[in-house]
């Protein structure tokens, strides 16, 4: 085993390959409390890439509710059952990530999940956890709660399924750290299916290979978003490239909402793998469960988007997601406007911070009509 630096957990870790990052690293920014589980996302996905034979089951892209959705089941639950105790000493993880905790053996602590995992996507959609007990009132976070989680492979730095294949047949692309199945070298052991915690490599029965999220690279290529983001409805999206911490740019939209206001979290950083899709969580959930969820940034990051309201950098970079289908690798923000922009700085998008106001009277001279819908 390698040693390799992970920033997420703030220390290094042993890992089945020495460090390599990629030239760029694709990654992306989840808004949390913008999603409404309308499955725009998941059904975009689906008509794109997994309408084939044997992909009744691949959801490469999936929305649950949590605490009691789960795709496959229980997929979170068992492996940190497994794992066992996970400490943070402030930003640093003192536990065993999942490369540490593996088996004599094995090259990854995981789990296979059984064929009946899959047929349920949408368990626990909409339950609440808590209960408003008589007299209680309605406060932040709510007594009675649940959110909505949407997923896709992390296209880690580190990634267990790429670790975990004997065939080699996973790769990270050099050129934007995509993570790959090579369907010509897959034998279908299903290796990864077992390693991968966030359970994001599927077997195909049919084939008999495993198939996973591509991010969309023949997108990518051209500057493009992915298929889930760009149908987003909630527009709660944001495709980009992210830096490495010490070499965060403020004009890169990613870099500036993980590395320098910290408001977007890996989801299960002490799993080890340095996951890409960073979340920005739900202000309105309790604490405790989003702190092992997004690891020890999630109180903070709660307190900064919720000065977003103050905070016209921020609220204007939020405003930027879903605004186009092309990536928008810079921003900047000009007054009451919001640009993003090409590597060349060339103008992409510009989307307003405040949404002009019109009143508009009982009769319209203009046209000549009565609007019979003002009170
Ligand atoms: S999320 Fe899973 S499938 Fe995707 S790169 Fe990470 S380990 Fe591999
Ligand atoms: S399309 Fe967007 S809002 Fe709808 S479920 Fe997917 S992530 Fe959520």
């Amino acid at each position: 085993m390698a040693r390799v630096y992970n920033w997420q957990i703030g220390r290094d870790m042993s890992y089945w390959y020495p460090e390599s990052r990629p030239e760029k690293q694709f990654a992306a920014v989840f808004d949390i409390n913008k999603c409404i589980a309308c499955q725009s996302c998941t059904l975009a996905c689906k008509t794109t890439w997994t309408s084939g034979k044997g992909q009744e089951y691949q959801l490469w892209n999936n929305v649950e509710s949590k605490p009691y959705g789960f795709y496959p089941l229980r997929w979170d639950l068992k492996l940190l059952d497994m794992l066992g105790e996970q400490q943070w000493d402030g930003d640093q993880y003192r536990g065993q990530t999942i490369f540490e905790a593996a088996e004599a053996g094995e090259r990854v602590l995981g789990w296979r999940p059984e064929e009946r995992d899959f047929a349920y996507p949408n368990v626990g959609e909409d339950d609440c956890a808590g209960t408003i007990e008589t007299g209680a009132d309605f406060q932040i976070p709510h007594l009675a709660w649940f959110f909505y989680l949407a997923r896709i492979c992390n296209h880690c730095t580190y990634p267990a399924c790429l670790a975990s294949c004997p065939r080699g047949s996973i790769y990270k692309r050099p050129e934007d750290g995509i993570v790959l199945v090579d369907q010509q070298r897959c034998r279908g052991y299903r290796e990864c299916v077992k390693a991968c915690p966030y359970k994001k490599v599927f077997h195909n029965p049919l084939v008999g290979t495993s198939e996973k999220c591509i991010a969309c690279f023949p997108k990518g290529e051209n500057g493009l978003q992915p298929q889930c983001f760009v149908n987003c409805i909630g527009k709660i999206r944001m495709a980009g490239s992210i830096s490495r911490p010490e070499d965060a740019k403020p004009e890169n939209p990613i870099d500036y909402l993980v590395h320098i206001r910290k408001v977007a979290l890996p989801l299960f950083p002490q799993l080890g793998l340095e996951a890409n899709v960073y979340y920005i969580p739900p202000i309105h959930a309790p604490t405790p469960f989003l702190y092992q969820m997004f690891g020890p940034g999630v109180a903070a990051a709660i307190k900064t988007y919720r000065s977003a309201v103050d905070d016209m950098d921020l609220a204007g970079l939020l405003t930027l997601f879903g605004s186009s289908e092309r990536v928008m690798p810079r921003w900047k923000r000009e007054g009451d406007w919001t640009i993003g922009l090409d590597e060349q700085d060339q103008e992409i998008v510009r989307v307003p911070l405040k949404e002009p106001v019109y009143l508009r009277g009982p009769f319209d001279e203009k046209y000549q009509v009565a609007r019979t819908n003002c009170p």
